[in-house]
């Protein structure tokens, strides 16, 4: 059996975590992400996916002390620009608890200013290591995107932000009959063009070039519940 007695020998004025009853043992786990390098993180992610769509899960809960020890400090290994659709909840489908995952979800898994500012946040003081653009089956944000100028017109303003930030990834599809390959060409367009953008942001172009990150597109097939990791196209 590992200790679990808090330890107390820290003088009153630090305000660490062994006050708020986590172990010396918690506070060290802390400071050990899931993942090292890209690598070992995109490992990580596709491992977690395949026990999801598997329905073998691991417990992902976390415990009482867990939680006080996580308010010192947080180790996510990878950031997932996901969809706020409700279907494609990003710890779910990649297997993985609090702490893992610096996760951002807009309609349209789109980079704009919000998202490109936190994604800059994750890469200088989180020190991820890998950047997934996460699509999915069934995107409506993609579908709207495709409509008309016309239609999208009738949007709210704030919509049709978020819409024109799709559209030129959506402009030129190869005509596609089948309407799920067609939607599935336009949404995986939409990832391989935000991770273009991503890739030009020059925070994240100088990590990928230190070695410290990679950038990742993929998608999320919601009747499977599997992640397709996208390869890059030369
Ligand atoms: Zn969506």
């Amino acid at each position: 059996m590992m200790n679990q007695t808090p330890v107390t020998s820290q003088s009153a004025s630090q305000c660490g975590p062994q006050q708020r009853g986590a172990t010396m043992e918690e506070v060290a786990h802390l400071k050990d992400p899931a993942a090292n390098t890209p690598e070992e993180a995109l490992h990580a992610l596709r491992e977690g996916n395949m026990r999801f769509y598997s329905g073998t899960p691991h417990n992902t809960t976390i415990s009482a002390n867990e939680r006080r020890a996580q308010i010192m400090a947080q180790t996510p290994f990878a950031v997932v620009l996901g969809c706020a659709d409700s279907r494609v909840p990003v710890e779910l489908i990649f297997d993985v608890g609090p702490g893992d995952i610096f996760g951002i979800r807009v309609a349209g898994n789109v980079v704009e200013q919000s998202t490109l500012g936190s994604i800059e946040y994750a890469v200088r003081h989180l020190k991820v290591h890998l950047l997934v653009v996460l699509g999915h089956e069934g995107c409506g944000a993609v579908a709207a995107a495709m409509l008309s100028a016309e239609k999208r017109a009738a949007e709210s303003e704030n919509v049709r932000f978020l819409l024109e930030k799709i559209e030129p990834a959506v402009r030129d599809l190869p005509p596609i009959r089948d309407a799920k390959a067609r939607m599935r060409e336009a949404a995986t367009s939409n990832v391989r063009y935000q991770v273009e953008m991503l890739r030009q942001n020059s925070v994240v172009a100088a990590a990928i070039a230190r070695g410290q990150i990679q950038v990742i597109g993929a998608f999320y097939e919601i009747g499977s519940g599997a992640v397709d990791f996208l390869r890059d196209e030369e």
